[in-house]
């Protein structure tokens, strides 16, 4: 058993003379007590998949959470860690419980505890703080630093990384993170503050730009503007919004995914629009859990909700209202990827598929395993290479078999994860962003 913690114990469980996880952030009891341990989730979970353990699986997951709640095992142990962090927080799981078991939160509040549980190593810490603090939050550093990944890319950081990795573990890491950096030069938005619809305004839309989003892929959220307005709708560039704080939840660092939580909030409150319209998948699904994250803050717990309502993603916006313009022809084969965190975290199938079947010309042909994961999992392709590896290859191992030209999907890390592993196995398949596509149509009509 790992190290317990002093304190009072939850009332539902057998009284403790410690509290056995560290702060109010622990996994729920009632969403733990959902779980009929019937196994329907298991089938579509990939770690279970590909690792064949219980404690792989989130039935066995949800297990480990309820030990440590009976004082069976600490929150630190080493045993606890692993197996919470081997999770692709993917929420396929979620989709297919009958239970209704949220497991997204229950992973996320086992990942801050252990956060809260245990002494990180001195390089651990130093490496959340840059990526966590001083980058993702502060959008001119993320830029900086998204030319450099991809400057280093070009002039063959990678060819010496991989050269030096045969003997330092840390050089291995930094040239499997080069390798999703794209072979195209990252894009800046170059928007105004304000987009204007065409014709007869039909709401008003302020654009949530994402981190990554505006350091790398800049282009997707000009085009995402561009589409909006094409179909009536105002769109609004808000300067002071910040990063959702998605992988800071998934690092279990909820004070720091808080803390941007109330940012954004208040930032996008003052702008007043109908709807907040976000463009990648994870953003989306934690903007839309603000509510939760600020459940415990009696200050923010109900403007948070009330922000949440008004998030939509991109493709289900325009699904929602209707395209107004009819997008011109794509002549090509297609086929689409659901990102986990818009399929299973928010829901959102039947939309981006009517888009696209919306395209003329474009023949779009299915994914088999399309509502499995990639293997990129916010930052899990850096800390669990090489199961990320392998779920990557069984992806493009399925985009290859249905002979498409083009991988269409709708967030910033599926699209680098699976543009990297079809660099080496498909280097004629296209990887796009839906609205990238759409805006693309347009521009043939
Ligand atoms: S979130 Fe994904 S990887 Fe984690 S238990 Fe659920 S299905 Fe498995
Ligand atoms: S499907 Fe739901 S209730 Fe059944 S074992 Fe999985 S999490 Fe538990």
């Amino acid at each position: 058993m790992g190290g317990l913690r002093g304190g009072q114990p939850p009332s539902t469980v057998a009284p403790l003379a410690f509290l056995p996880y560290p702060n109010a952030d622990a996994p729920s009891e009632d969403l733990i007590a959902r779980c009929v341990h019937c196994g329907l989730c298991l089938p579509t979970c990939p770690t279970f998949a590909v690792l064949g353990v219980e404690m792989d699986s989130p039935r066995g997951r949800i297990r480990l959470m309820k030990n440590v709640w009976e004082g069976r095992l600490g929150a630190d142990a080493a045993a606890f860690d692993d197996h919470m962090n081997t999770c692709l927080d993917c929420r396929a799981c979620e989709t297919a419980c009958p239970s209704g078991v949220e497991f997204g939160k229950l992973v996320e509040g086992a990942r801050s505890q252990i956060v809260a549980a245990r002494n990180a190593s001195l390089g651990e810490r130093v490496i959340r703080f840059v990526a966590l603090d001083a980058l993702l939050p502060h959008r001119r550093a993320l830029a900086a630093f998204a030319r450099f990944s991809y400057l280093s890319k070009r002039l063959g950081a990678g060819a010496a990384l991989r050269a030096i990795g045969t003997v330092s573990h840390a050089a291995r890491r930094l040239a499997g993170l080069l390798e999703l950096v794209p072979d195209q030069a990252p894009t800046s938005e170059g928007l105004p503050r304000t987009v204007a619809a065409h014709g007869t305004r039909r709401a008003r839309a302020a654009l949530f730009g994402g981190c990554v989003q505006r350091a790398v892929f800049g282009a997707t959220n000009a085009a995402t503007a561009r589409v909006l307005a094409r179909n009536g709708v105002e769109v609004t560039v808000i300067e002071d919004q910040t990063c959702c704080g998605a992988l800071h939840a998934h690092a279990g660092e909820r004070d720091g995914a808080r803390a941007l939580a109330r940012r954004n909030i208040a930032a996008f409150e003052r702008a007043g629009a109908d709807v907040v319209v976000v463009n990648a998948a994870g953003c989306g699904a934690a903007l839309k859990e603000y509510g939760w994250l600020l459940k415990d803050d009696p200050a923010w717990h109900d403007r948070a909700a009330r922000f949440a309502s008004t998030v939509r993603d991109a493709t289900e916006y325009l699904a929602e209202i209707g395209l107004r313009e009819k997008p011109g022809p794509v002549r090509a084969k297609a086929t689409y990827d659901d990102p986990c965190h818009l399929l299973h975290g928010q829901k959102v199938r039947e939309q981006p598929r009517a888009l696209l079947a919306a395209i003329p010309e474009l023949t779009v042909v299915p994914l088999v395993e399309a509502d499995w994961c990639c293997g990129s999992a916010g930052t899990y392709n850096v800390t669990r290479p090489e199961l990320s590896r392998q779920l990557l290859e069984r992806k493009v191992g399925h985009i290859k078999s249905t002979g498409a030209e083009l991988v269409v999907t709708a967030n910033p890390g599926c699209l680098m994860q699976i543009q990297s592993g079809l660099r080496r196995e498909a280097p004629a398949v296209r990887v796009v962003h839906l609205i990238d596509l759409l805006d693309e149509a347009y521009g043939a009509s």
